[in-house]
């Protein structure tokens, strides 16, 4: 059946994210390493990151604090508040990065937007979400912009019935099969899977079984066409 609306991400979905993690995480492995190697830098900043989701939530700011534990932690107290200072000048550099729209995809959110009703579903830190939103230039587009904590069934339910759609009417496209396709897939929705190159650890579904159905597309532009196919 043809969708009633159509749900999109934001974070590596409509502009580039996890590349900017990546490399602030780089970064943090190499001031790390008077103690241990990169690798196990690393690993101990996921670590940190997965320990404190629940308290802290995602984006930036969840990032920056994990990132000073972790300097603690991995130094037995000795990393010194200048290296501290340094945490935290990334973590702002973060915060004011200019927003980088993935290539076409401006065009294939006017194409989607010509058709049907497109929401963004973007979650993490609201203030950055926001200036985010802002920043791309795709705001005017969105018939809603969602700036949530989690993208759960639960979530992903309400902010339907606040626009009159059941789940068998929607479809959410975006990079996370956890975060954009699973959830709306157990609601009775639709999901298609749109890869990133990089996913943050976080988001990866190693043991989930990937619910049938989903599609699996290569760029944002091959949505509306895939939804319009006579067979589909
Ligand atoms: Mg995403």
């Amino acid at each position: 059946m043809t969708p009633r609306m159509i749900g999109l991400d934001g974070d590596d979905t409509l502009w580039e994210s996890e590349t900017h993690f990546v490399t602030t995480t780089a970064k943090m492995a190499d001031l790390l390493s008077d103690w241990v190697d990169s690798d196990a830098a690393v690993e101990r900043l996921i670590a940190a990151e997965r320990r404190n989701l629940k308290t802290l939530g995602y984006g930036v700011k969840a990032f920056a604090l994990s990132m000073i534990e972790t300097a603690i932690e991995v130094s037995a107290s000795e990393v010194d508040a200048t290296t501290i200072q340094q945490i935290v000048e990334w973590a702002k550099e973060l915060m004011d990065h200019p927003v980088e729209v993935i290539e076409g995809v401006r065009e294939a959110v006017e194409g989607l937007v010509a058709r049907w009703p497109v929401i963004l579903v973007t979650k993490g830190d609201l203030l950055h979400q926001e200036s985010k939103v802002a920043g791309s230039g795709l705001a005017d587009l969105f018939t809603g912009v969602h700036i949530v904590s989690e993208k759960d069934p639960q979530t992903y339910s309400r902010i339907l019935a606040e626009h009159g759609i059941e789940p068998r009417e929607f479809v959410m496209v975006g990079n996370s099969m956890r975060s954009d396709v699973i959830p709306v897939v157990e609601l009775g929705g639709r999901g298609i899977h749109i890869p990133h190159d990089l996913t943050w650890a976080l988001e990866e579904v190693d043991g989930i079984a990937v619910p049938e159905g989903v599609s699996e597309l290569r760029r944002l532009g091959e949505v509306a066409p895939l939804l319009e196919s006579p067979a589909d």
